[in-house]
């Protein structure tokens, strides 16, 4: 799937500590690697993205390193790793 990054999310964090931990519990998965193809970097956050094709406009967490969640350009990643919902209501707050 293609994704791009939502820039300028101020949003700080939630109730599970950080937004790679909202990521990690609600998908039940973890990531050693940057799930970019050819990224090796282990400096993981958990980024608010979107998806960058059809007309979903809804904010997930998806993990990325450092580098790629600066990135400004769509990012192909595999769809083995879930879209986490960002809205809290959906999830942590529930
Ligand atoms: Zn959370
Ligand atoms: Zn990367």
């Amino acid at each position: 799937m293609k994704i791009k990054n939502i820039n300028g999310t101020s949003d700080t964090t939630c109730s599970c500590g950080s937004w790679l931990k909202h990521w990690e519990k609600f998908s039940k998965q973890t990531v050693t690697y940057c799930p970019v193809s050819t990224c090796y970097n282990k400096d993981i956050v958990g980024a608010h993205v979107q998806k960058a094709t059809g007309y979903d406009n809804k904010w997930y967490i998806y993990p990325l390193c450092n580098a790629h969640n600066q990135s400004t350009s769509e990012l192909e990643v595999p769809d083995s790793y879930t879209l986490v919902p960002a809205n809290k209501k959906e999830t942590c707050e529930k």
